[in-house]
């Protein structure tokens, strides 16, 4: 807009918190009566309209102190009236006035207006100010993100500095003291620096501003969302009807948390957890969580028992269903039940079963539960080596679970079970933890009673669940958990015991399981003896009921296939067709004598066993090599005997520089079995001597003795379950060391009585008895060769 005038009188429009710069196009509403007034006069003459901001914006009819000094002369571009009265204008900013003189013209204002002029100036400083003002802009732009990006690259093409100056003094969100300072200042460089520092000032605001809000952001951010998604699921679900405010899932588990009967810990915990569980989301995986743990908490028994009923003839009743003979056995059982009667408590050690597998130690677990009328459940701890497979993961685990122990009684469902934890002697332990030492807290009456879960994270009372355990040996027991035990040992079976127990126990189970009649499946005693000892060779009787099974499974497919087909009766031939060929011979009783080849008696894990010690001399350099993973003490014991017989060579009839010219070889077979013990000592001397003297070994003899450097045959463990094995392959005679000479009590009486035990203390009586050699011919020989060495002397 051309300045037209030096002073002129106009009619002026009073405006609130709005300073309208020169070259600015800005709107305003105009409301007020003399505002309209003015307006009308200026539309009548040349719409030009003087406009000044009131000092403050309360006061509704301003006079002349009211107003700031300076304001800016426009042109009305543009009227829009509305009908409620008020009208919307549109006035490009020309230039800046300064009123001299105000006068009311009856219904508005008027006034004599200079123009406000800027002062010559140095373009140098300018230029710097300005540049200044463009960098300062800029961030401000960037900082409030108010400036549109057209808008800001027009204002930074401004070349002409005051156009540019109050350009950017229109569009930054400046105080308006600041922006009518600015408006009334005469000097450009004075405009320029009270715009900086007002820009400066703002953009520190600015940058603060987004700082705060950043860091606020980042913490609300997420519950907001989560607040807001989870508002909107509960809009949707009201929209559908699917619930109130009330969550049907909520009262249940606060009903489950009533009903459970828990320790008021966990009580507390439960609750504080619904009430967490209230406020998330349904379905977020932290609700899922908790979720589970309430129901955890819920389920498991706390306070569900069942009644004991301990009456002894029943039990004795119940036992001698289940088991056929272990008469030992039940008797401790019997004994074990009377006391928890008399107490009225589950006290006392906790019983451990130690023995081969399939002999029925799990077996008799569940026998108890039934003679007590308990539930029952088990555990196998075999190959355990993480704490937490028993006491659980933290719940801050992903997928974490409570122990084996907390799952078990869930699945009992009464605070009283049996609890039968098998294979104890197979746990390990390892970094992540030593399960013994859990499972001592779970064993110890003074600690169990507060059993802690690390998922639970409540104290459990385990005091009335009645523990058992079953080991195949004591060995692998951990000796704090060996110290809370009574052992039980349950050698194996013989074979009169094993028929019994086929007849009477796994072939009615297994028949009925198989959906046959007695008529159907059928066994003579002998064929029933040729596949106890032909087709298993095991102390307990698994691979027994297996191959019965296997048997029964046969005999159902006959029975359907060929339905006119009448015999059930099993022979011998129809064995042999429906298993192959034996699996065991029963040759030793007709085994000639042989060379370097001894039976051996020991005792694994499996029960007991029979190996055979093999010697082969051969030409060499003197080397001893053993094979068939042996262990380190049956190395030392075949050591031991090489140096017993080199130092006794004369009085062995040995040529006593027998080993010089030879390499040595014992082998004991089934070598991917490890084997270790030094019980073996005699049999690999045995062995030795008779492949050195080539005097036979004779095989109807069986041993088991430990040998001293000297020759003295020393005290061995598990003559039970060896003694079992020796009769299972018909080995009628074994020699035993004489300090063993008590534990044939302990041997069945049926073994015992088909055996001969013969007791010896030195090696030399073993070699009488088991090795052939012409015995006349051989004390002569003796003599002489001592009468030989004396002369030498
Ligand atoms: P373990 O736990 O000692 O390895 P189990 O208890 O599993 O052995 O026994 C294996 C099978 O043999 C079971 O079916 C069990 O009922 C049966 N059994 C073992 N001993 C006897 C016995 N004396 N009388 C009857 N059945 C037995």
């Amino acid at each position: 807009m051309p300045e037209k005038f030096e002073s002129d009188f106009l009619p002026v429009m009073t405006v609130r918190e709005l300073v309208v710069f020169p070259g600015s196009i800005t709107p305003l509403f105009v409301m007020r009566t003399k505002s309209h007034e003015a307006l009308e006069d200026a539309l009548a003459r040349d719409k030009r309209i003087f406009l000044v901001c009131q000092k403050s914006p309360d006061v509704e009819d301003p006079k002349r102190e009211d107003l700031y000094d300076v304001g800016t002369v426009g042109e009305v571009l543009q009227v829009l009236r509305v009908p409620d009265g008020t009208a919307k204008v549109l006035v490009e900013g020309g230039y800046a006035g300064r009123i001299i003189e105000l006068s009311d013209v009856g219904n508005h204002l008027q006034a004599l207006i200079v123009h406000n002029q800027v002062n010559v100036y140095d373009a140098q400083p300018v230029n710097a100010l300005m540049r200044a003002t463009s960098k300062l802009f800029e961030a401000f732009a960037e900082l409030s993100g108010k400036v549109p990006v057209d808008l800001f690259n027009s204002i930074r093409n401004l070349k002409e500095p005051l156009a540019y100056l109050y350009a950017v003094s229109n569009y930054a969100t400046l105080k308006i003291e600041d922006k009518q300072e600015i408006l009334e200042s005469n000097s450009l460089e004075e405009k320029f620096l009270l715009l900086n520092k007002a820009l400066e000032a703002e953009n520190q605001i600015l940058e603060l501003e987004t700082k705060i809000q950043g860091q606020v952001k980042t913490q609300i951010s997420r519950s907001q969302r989560e607040f807001y998604l989870n508002e909107q699921l509960k809009a949707i679900e009201r929209e559908l009807g699917i619930s109130g405010e009330e969550d049907p899932e909520l009262n249940e588990l606060a009903m489950a948390i009533e009903m459970s009967g828990m320790s008021a810990d966990a009580r507390e915990k439960a609750e504080k957890e619904l009430g967490r569980l209230a406020r998330m989301a349904p379905m977020s995986p932290e609700a899922a969580i908790t979720r589970t743990y309430i129901e955890w908490l819920t389920e498991v028994p706390w306070n569900n028992a069942t009644e004991d009923k301990i009456d002894l003839e029943r039990a004795r009743a119940i036992l001698d269903e289940d088991h056929y003979g272990l008469v030992k056995v039940k008797e401790r059982i019997i004994e074990y039940l009377a006391v928890a009667k008399l107490v009225g408590k589950m006290r006392g050690p906790i019983l451990c079963f130690v023995g081969p597998p399939g002999v029925g130690k799990t077996s008799l677990g569940k026998s108890i539960a039934r003679c007590m009328d308990r539930e029952f459940v088990r555990i196998s701890l075999g190959g355990v080596r993480d704490e937490a497979e028993v006491r659980g993961h933290r719940r801050t685990y992903v997928g974490a679970l409570p122990g084996k122990i907390i799952q078990s009684m869930k699945r009992a469902g009464t605070v009283n079970p049996v609890f039968l934890l098998d294979e104890i002697d197979k746990m390990s332990s390892d970094f992540r933890g030593d399960p013994a030492s859990a499972m001592l807290e779970v064993l110890d009456p003074e600690q169990n009673c507060e059993f802690n879960d690390h998922y639970l994270e409540v104290d459990f009372d385990l005091s009335q669940v009645m523990f058992l355990t079953t080991a195949n040996s004591m060995e692998g027991i951990p000796h704090p958990l060996l110290d809370r035990m009574e052992t039980i040992r349950l050698p194996g079976y013989t074979e009169d015991e094993k028929r019994h127990i086929a007849n009477r126990h796994l072939i009615p189970r297994q028949r009925s399981e198989h959906g046959l009649k007695a008529a159907q499946f059928r066994m003579s005693k002998g064929t029933l003896t040729h596949l106890i000892t032909g087709y298993t060779r095991e102390a307990g009787v698994r691979n027994l009921e297996r191959t019965i099974a296997t048997l029964c499974r046969k005999v159902a497919t006959d029975v359907i296939e060929h339905p006119r087909k009448k015999t059930g009766t099993l022979t011998k031939e129809k064995l042999r067709e429906y298993l192959g060929p034996v699996n065991f011979h029963d040759t030793q009783l007709e085994r000639k004598p042989d060379i370097g080849i001894a039976n051996g008696l020991a005792w694994t894990n499996a029960g007991g066993e029979m190996l055979q010690v093999e010697t082969t001399i051969m030409k060499g350099k003197g080397n001893l090599t053993l094979t068939g993973m042996l262990g380190e003490v049956m190395q030392e014991s075949a050591k031991t005997a090489l140096s017993y017989i080199r130092s006794r060579a004369v009085e062995l009839e040995i040529d006593p520089d027998f080993y010089a010219g030879v390499d040595i070889h014992i082998h004991v077979p089934e070598g991917a079995i490890p084997k270790d013990g030094p019980s073996a000592g005699i049999t690999i001397a045995l062995s030795l001597t008779s492949a050195v003297a080539r005097f036979p070994v004779r095989q109807d003899i069986a041993m088991t003795g430990e040998m001293t450097l000297r020759g003295r045959v020393l005290k061995i463990g598990g003559l039970k379950e060896k003694a079992l094995a020796a009769h299972r392959h018909r080995i009628r005679t074994i020699i035993i060391p004489r300090d063993n000479l008590d534990d044939i009590e302990e041997i069945a009486e049926e073994v015992r009585n088909q055996l001969t035990f013969i007791p010896v203390e030195s090696l030399d009586e073993v070699l009488d008895l088991a090795l052939v050699r012409p015995r006349r011919v051989a004390k002569k020989q003796v003599k002489g060769r001592r009468t030989h060495a004396q002369l030498g002397n």
